[in-house]
């Protein structure tokens, strides 16, 4: 079979190849842009791919709605980003200039939030590069692999398919190899495959510092984090032997007892996932008048569609995200009065 370099099982035609190729063949004003609240994916798929396009002396701007943690401020470009909340003029008029747009790391347009207009308008040609479940069908050329454990894995793809994994630097590695270890928890994920890790081997062959990279996604907590979380474990943890599933809630006060800062409570959700036999976790906090909820699950329980059926959330099989706009001991009650209904699903 002739399948011209392209990768076995890519999701991106011949045709549409062959368009990204001729696109990018001469210089362009590109805009990258990806989800509310980025997280190591969305920023890791943007600047990887950032990097990338100005090595072909395309000039690009990455545009998030707003602005990403601390922890991912060390990879090459982060200091050029530009968060739509704070920069909104000047950001609307490089979107409405854009030939080409890159939407990463999410599937529908509200889920960049106040930026939606601006890019729905936008007269650019628009690509999507996606692995969330049910993706919307605004773009132009539709990247999705629902399959896929991150964004910055088809990233690396693309540019495979392109025929240009020569051009990927230690720059372009380290975004690339952050997105895959914060999407997969550190590639124990089921997502996590044999190709990602082949993917990993090339990065770290073509310079991913992973030590480094470990170090300053993972070992950079303060201390008012550390002891939040230390709360969390003591006092706020209850586990529901009965329906396997185990949940932290936070309130208002408590952020602002330990002195909250916004990323503190990143993975907590995790620990309750890891109480021996618990398969389904949530966290909920209390922000800004809302109830942000995470659920996660081991296993054959789907949280994506939990997360539809009862909070207006969504996301992967055994990620997903959810807001409550009841208060915070309503969403909980609610919670637990909907584990019996799920009972079934949750023991199997
Ligand atoms: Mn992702």
């Amino acid at each position: 079979m002739l399948n011209f370099g392209i990768p076995n099982n890519f999701m991106l035609s011949i045709v549409d190849i062959a368009k990204m190729k001729e696109l990018l063949h001469k210089k362009k004003d590109i805009v990258i842009t990806t989800h509310l609240n980025p997280d190591g994916d969305a920023i890791g798929s943007s600047l990887g791919l950032y990097n990338f396009l100005l090595q072909k002396k395309h000039k690009v701007t990455v545009i998030p709605p707003n602005d990403c943690p601390d922890f991912l401020k060390w990879m090459e470009g982060s200091k050029d980003i530009l968060p739509y909340e704070s920069n909104n003029k000047k950001a609307d008029k490089l979107i409405a200039a854009a030939d080409i747009l890159f939407c990463l790391d999410f599937n529908a347009l509200s889920r960049i939030d106040k930026m939606e207009p601006a890019v729905a308008n936008a007269k650019g040609f628009k690509v999507l590069i996606d692995h969330h479940l049910q993706p919307q069908s605004f773009p132009d050329i539709s990247i999705s692999d629902t399959s896929a454990c991150s964004t910055c894995q088809l990233v690396y793809e693309f540019i495979e398919a392109l025929g240009e994994t020569s051009k990927i630097d230690t720059a372009i590695a380290n975004c690339l190899y952050t997105g895959i270890m914060t999407d997969t928890g550190s590639f124990r994920f089921d997502s996590t495959t044999a190709t990602t890790h082949r993917i990993l081997a090339d990065l770290i062959e073509a310079g991913a510092q992973k030590t480094y990279i470990h170090e300053q996604v993972y070992d950079t907590h303060s201390e008012n984090r550390m002891n939040l979380l230390g709360h969390c474990l003591a006092h706020k943890l209850t586990v529901l032997h009965d329906y396997k599933t185990a949940f932290i809630s936070l309130s208002a006060e408590e952020l602002e007892r330990f002195h909250y800062k916004k990323g503190d409570t990143e993975g907590f959700v995790n620990y309750a996932l890891s109480v021996l036999h618990v398969r389904f976790a949530a966290i909920f906090i209390e922000r800004n008048e809302l109830i942000k909820i995470s659920f996660r699950s081991k296993g054959n329980f789907d949280v994506n569609t939990f997360a539809r059926e009862n909070f207006s959330g969504g996301g992967h099989f055994n990620a997903a995200g959810a807001h409550s706009e009841l208060s915070l001991d309503e969403t909980i009650l609610k919670f637990v009065a909907l584990l019996p209904t799920y009972k079934n699903s949750l023991l199997a």
